[in-house]
Formats: C-alpha cells, sequence, structure tokens
C-alpha cells in the first residue's frame, strides 16, 4: 500500500515528524484512506457533497401556472359558477364565473390559442370563444362591437383563427349583453363540458407557489452545489499541501541519513582498526 496515510505513519516514527504540520481534517482523510487510492477518496468526496442537495428541486410542477388570470384589474367575484337564482326569481345554471373591474379594464388571453368565433347577442353581448386544445375559453360582455366578424374592442381587435400568446390583451371590460354591472363573464369548457373555472384559478394558484417554491430549493441546492465544490477545492488543496510536507520531510530525512552515514564514514576512516582496538599513538 502506497498512499500518504502510510507516509504519515512512517514520519511519526521519525523525530521529523514534529516539523510536519497535520490538521485534523487530513488526519481523518488518512484514517478513512487506508484501501482507497486518494482519487477514490476526492471522487467519494465530491459525491458526499452532492447527496446533500435538496430532494424537492428534483420534483415536478404542474403547468397551470402558465395561465394568465383573464383581467388586469380585480374587484369582486360577483357570481360563482353553478346553480343560482336567476333574474326572473328561478333557479339557473350559471356557466362561468363573473368578475367584476371598472369599465376599460384590459381583458387577456387565459392561455395561448386561436380565436375559434367572436360573439355578438342578447346574453353575452360582445364576446368570444378563444380554443386551446382540448378547453375552450369564453368571454362576454366586452366593449365595443363585432363589425364583419370582426371583433374590436378598445384598441383590440380579432378575427377567427387568429393566434394568441396567453396574457395578450383580447378587448375591454364592458356592459354589452344581458349585465347590471361592468364585469367580465369567463366560462371554460373541457371537452365540451363546462368547468368552474374558480377550479381553474385555484390549480393556478396552487401552480405557482409550486413554482417559487422549487425554483427556490433550486436555488438552495445550486448554493450547496457551489459549497460543495468549494469544500472539494479546499481539500484537494490540503492534500496537495500535505503531501508537498511529506516530499519536504522525506527530502530533510534522507539528507540527515546521508550526513549521518557520512559522519560514520568519516569517523572509521579516521579511527584506525587493530586487533585489540586504536593504538596508544591515536590517543597522544
Ligand atoms: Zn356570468
Amino acid at each position: 500500500m502506497h498512499s500518504a496515510c502510510s507516509e504519515l505513519k512512517n514520519l511519526a516514527m521519525n523525530s521529523l515528524a514534529s516539523t510536519f504540520q497535520v490538521k485534523q481534517s487530513q488526519a481523518q482523510i488518512c484514517s478513512t484512506s487506508s484501501i482507497l487510492p486518494m482519487r477514490s477518496l476526492l471522487l467519494i468526496l465530491g459525491l458526499l457533497g452532492a447527496l446533500q442537495l435538496p430532494a424537492a428541486a428534483a420534483q415536478p410542477v404542474g403547468a397551470w401556472h402558465a395561465g394568465v388570470f383573464p383581467v388586469s384589474q380585480f374587484i369582486s367575484y360577483t357570481s360563482h359558477y353553478g346553480s343560482r337564482i336567476g333574474a326572473g326569481g328561478s333557479a339557473e345554471w350559471h356557466h362561468g364565473l363573473d368578475i367584476a373591474a371598472p369599465l376599460g379594464t384590459s381583458i387577456r388571453s387565459w392561455w395561448t390559442g386561436v380565436v375559434q368565433d367572436v360573439i355578438n347577442d342578447e346574453g353575452c353581448g360582445v364576446g368570444l370563444v378563444i380554443r386551446s386544445g382540448a378547453y375552450e375559453h369564453v368571454y362576454c360582455h366586452l366593449a365595443g362591437r363585432v363589425e364583419a366578424g370582426s371583433l374590436r374592442s378598445g384598441p383590440v381587435t380579432l378575427v377567427p383563427g387568429q393566434w394568441l400568446r396567453a396574457g395578450q390583451p383580447i378587448g375591454q371590460v364592458g356592459m354589452s349583453g344581458r349585465t347590471t354591472g361592468p364585469h367580465l363573464h369567463w366560462g371554460l369548457r373541457y371537452r365540451g363540458s363546462w368547468l368552474d373555472p374558480a377550479r381553474i384559478l385555484r390549480a393556478m394558484a396552487e401552480s405557482q407557489r409550486a413554482q417559487i417554491e422549487s425554483q427556490r430549493a433550486l436555488a438552495e441546492s445550486r448554493r450547496a452545489l457551489v459549497e460543495s465544490q468549494r469544500a472539494q477545492i479546499e481539500s484537494r488543496r490540503a492534500l496537495a499541501e500535505s503531501r508537498r510536507a511529506i516530499n519536504e520531510s522525506q527530502r530533510a530525512l534522507a539528507q540527515n541519513q546521508r550526513e549521518i552515514a557520512e559522519n560514520q564514514r568519516r569517523r572509521r576512516a579516521v579511527a584506525p582498526k587493530g586487533p585489540y582496538g586504536p593504538s596508544v599513538a591515536s590517543f597522544r
């Protein structure tokens, strides 16, 4: 076995070891390295650092955070999705969520999609339907008008077939159709069946929270990685330092031994050997 560990032990048996400063951490590295080459040890140290990273960074996040809340200014929800008492006093099903907002508030496309239809009728008033895969999102009671198949609302003009990105302005809050105050009626269909938009809004909020949490965990794991790399560099530097010190000590030891050998050789040369030891003449 040839390692810095055995070198350290050999040195400790020599009086020269006192000139060699071994840090506690290096002594620990030595005690675990007896069956491993130094390169493997460094690799293991690096892996141990990597194992301490938070696992949360690897967890998948739902895609709902890509959705955009459909109005730029929010006052309140004035009517939820589902059964409600209608204007005539009888129960009716409300196929959407009513979001009150000041007149002229910008309405944004909830998701990337294509304008499927523009609407101009008694109930919805001026509105449109956007298709995003299996989802259709409906917007009603917009300001403006529909002319020759084009929706004009504030600065926006839309025609069926037009592509929209998520968050793109699609008109302004108005009071067209059957409404008692300025609001956006926002409806959602999935494969032709109505959904409660509030469920989607909750999923969006949940996904945004998860995304923020995931970004935080990612930043934390990056910090830990940098810290681990720094410790690894530090450990390599300490090892290189120990090896230099070992080499230095060995050189000094070899020099010392050479000098001892030289002195002994000289002493033998000065003291002539005879059968009864040094001659009387050598004591004069
Ligand atoms: Zn409504």
